[in-house]
């Protein structure tokens, strides 16, 4: 296994969608093994393939509550449903989030509190996830991935502009930035 670099905004892998898994090959396999020591070395609480430069429909997720079990897997070709966003701002102390591939940072976004994912598992077995709040967001967010959208993508105006500035100064937005959890003191 292997910690993988993660790509950062501006290249390109991660802003074209991704091609559905046709088979679960031994490559699948070990993609996604280093797909979680990546996620887990990071440190977040999800990852997509195009984000370490695989352009498959493939994501990892790991989430705990406070009080709860931890919650991680893995779900290939995944399809989403999701209940309608409330209208209104984000609060930025409660609906803020963060991506591995624009690390360091954090925006408020509004999202769905409500979704449900199938796909299949590592074994290509089916798998059917119900979840809100939290857990909702981070569905959400690496679903979007797979699409080669970015959470930036979906800030209000001025936010975005922030973003932009971000990128200029760290001289991101062109292909072939990335970042090497454990190596590169950034986070996500
Ligand atoms: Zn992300």
């Amino acid at each position: 296994m292997a910690v993988l670099p993660i790509r950062i905004m501006g290249d390109p892998v991660l802003h074209s969608p991704a091609s559905a898994v046709d088979e679960i090959t031994d490559e699948v396999r070990v993609l996604v093994a280093d797909m979680f020591e990546t996620m887990d070395r990071a440190p977040g609480v999800g990852l997509a393939a195009p984000q370490v430069g695989v352009g498959l429909r493939i994501y990892t997720y790991s989430y705990q509550d406070d009080d709860g079990a931890p919650w991680r897997g893995v779900i290939i070709n995944p399809e989403l449903w999701m209940t309608p966003v409330e209208p209104g701002d984000p609060d930025p102390e409660e609906e803020s989030e963060g991506c591995l591939s624009f690390p360091g940072e954090r925006f408020p976004l509004r999202r769905s509190d409500r979704v449900r994912v199938t796909g299949m598992d590592l074994d290509g077995t089916p798998v059917l996830i119900e979840v809100d709040g939290w857990r909702a967001r981070i569905m959400q967010h690496e679903f979007d991935h797979l699409d080669g959208v970015l959470y930036i993508d979906r800030l209000n105006d001025s936010d975005w502009k922030t973003t932009q500035k971000i990128a200029r100064k760290r001289g991101w937005g062109r292909p072939g930035s990335s970042w090497l959890p454990g190596v590169d003191d950034l986070e996500g």
